[in-house]
């Protein structure tokens, strides 16, 4: 690699929404770039025009955003290699496959579909091995079999043709991958790739590498699924005479279901139970709607925090990593081998590690959202006041309202599991006196209450428990709550009075 400039890219095909593994390619090749001083790209790669999803591409764009992975040139920011969709790069390829076939390293090939079924199954029924290669090509309808006479009149008439990448017969590939070390493969073992088509289209192994190429890409990081494409890619490289600027190259390890059987797809989420989408993906043909990480409530740097951890660590105990601080921490050394289970338990941990260090202002703006959408509407402050009490109890955002729907209306109901085994015969009777009690307190806060309810206990002669457990049964409607103190200072001493009044009146 001759390049000392760090660039790098994701290069997505828009196929459908993006999965939460392509999601973590962007952001190892972001980090990666970041941590370099360097650049990192966006590249559509939208070569095959059957596989097109519409949406597809502002999905991916979408959710690169929401993570904060912004590319510093690509699709939607152009730069000095522009355009960044494949499909508008279309005429720049073809003279790269011309430049193979005049070499003698790729080959126009006529094979109908069916001519190349026969071939499988004759193959398949003498060896097994069915593949086009250098044992097969030569009973093949090429231009290497054909005579140069009818290649020529086959091409002037616009017949249907593939090029093909000439695969050496028997030769050692050494490739070098920053993540498994030196990978050999024997090119015996590999077919003759499509590399473009009559239609004036590339596949994807032509224009991923001369796209590379052109874009003076450094790294290339990418799935592992991408291993197996690697010896193809090299080959390219040296074919074209490009093996000096050729990128060093990284393969990610898979990310695994939970229980570590197979790779993570994208029919596995909502399935498991956890989003395997960032975003919310509303399938255009079928119609059917796939759960992402943003509507279920996730905060974008939890989300990206949890993602960066799975396939690397940092070898220190710290888990918590804003992107500056992951910017500062990445290395591929430190990514492993093997596939890293997803642990949907974790993702969730994240976020309420991330809701615990949110600005209970901030929180409180989110929460005020689903407020209002139910008719509730309170000065920001108290809002603020209800999310320092109860966040340390949830997970989300949205989950706040199940821990906190008593500050804003009475019970409707009193837990029937609660009256049964705590309120007692006397209980209301001393409800009734500390009624007394609160309406002459002057300092209705937590200080005061903390005073005013010691007091009474001590002049009653009742129990912390006993008091309290009624107490918090008439507020709240249930066992549950943060201190009731605090709870009482909220609502106020007319409100708390109305609640115990109506509890007594109510609960048998
Ligand atoms: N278009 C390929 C994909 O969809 C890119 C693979 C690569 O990064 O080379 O994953």
């Amino acid at each position: 690699m001759t390049q000392t400039r760090v660039r790098v890219r994701f290069a997505p095909s828009p196929t459908g929404p993006l999965h939460i593994g392509g999601v973590r390619t962007a952001l190892y090749n972001y980090l990666f770039a970041k941590k370099h001083g360097g650049d990192f790209l966006l590249r559509i790669e939208d070569t095959d025009q059957n596989r097109y999803v519409p949406g597809a591409e502002e999905y991916i764009m979408e959710s690169l955003k929401w993570c904060g992975i912004e590319w510093d040139e690509g699709v939607g920011k152009e730069g000095p290699h522009a355009p960044y969709r494949q499909s508008e790069r279309k005429l720049l390829y073809r003279q790269y496959a011309l430049q193979l076939i005049e070499n003698g390293q790729a080959y126009y090939a006529f094979d109908t579909p069916e001519e190349l079924e026969d071939m499988r199954k004759k193959l398949e029924a003498e060896k097994g091995n069915a593949q086009y290669d250098a044992h097969t090509r030569g009973n093949m309808r090429n231009s290497l079999t054909l005579p140069e006479e009818e290649t020529k009149q086959l091409l002037d008439s616009g017949a249907h043709y593939v090029v093909r990448y000439k695969m050496p017969e028997n030769e050692e590939v050494v490739m070098q991958d920053l993540i498994r070390g030196t990978v050999k493969v024997n090119s015996g073992l590999l077919d003759d790739k499509v590399l473009f088509k009559s239609d004036g289209m590339p596949t994807y192994h032509l224009a991923n590498v001369v796209d590379d190429y052109l874009m003076e890409i450094s790294h290339v990081i990418r799935g592992e699924e991408w291993l197996p494409s690697l010896p193809l890619h090299v080959m390219l490289y040296r074919s074209l005479g490009w093996t000096d600027s050729m990128p060093e190259f990284a393969h990610l390890p898979l990310l695994l279901k939970p229980d570590g059987n197979g790779k993570l797809s994208k029919r596995d989420g909502d399935r498991l139970g956890f989003p395997v989408f960032p975003l919310l993906w509303n399938d255009p043909k079928s119609g059917e709607i796939s759960s992402g990480y943003r509507e279920s409530g996730y905060f974008a740097d939890a989300f990206v925090n949890m993602l960066a951890f799975l396939g690397w660590n940092p070898g220190t105990e710290q888990e918590l990593f804003s992107m500056d601080e992951l910017i500062k921490a990445f290395s591929l050394e430190r990514v492993g081998k093997s596939g890293s289970k997803f642990d949907p338990a974790k993702a969730t941990w994240f976020n309420h590690q991330y809701l615990l260090r949110k600005d209970n202002r901030e929180v409180a703006q989110l929460f005020d959202i689903l407020l209002k959408e139910k008719g509730i509407h309170q000065p920001i402050e108290r809002v603020e006041k209800i999310v320092s009490l109860v966040k340390d109890r949830v997970n989300f955002v949205h989950e706040i309202w199940e821990q906190a729907f008593f500050f804003f209306t009475p019970p409707q109901s009193y837990d029937e599991k609660t009256v049964k085994k705590k309120w007692k015969e006397d209980s209301p009777v001393i409800l009734e006196n500390l009624v007394k009690e609160l309406h002459s307190l002057e300092d209705f806060n937590v200080d005061g209450l903390e005073k005013a309810l010691h007091d009474y206990m001590e002049n009653h002669q009742v129990g912390a428990g006993k008091l309290m457990t009624s107490l918090r049964l008439a507020l709240v409607g249930a066992g549950m709550g943060p201190d009731l103190k605090e709870i009482m200072a909220f609502l106020g001493k007319e409100e708390v009075i109305a609640r115990i009044e109506l509890a007594v009146k109510t609960i048998e």
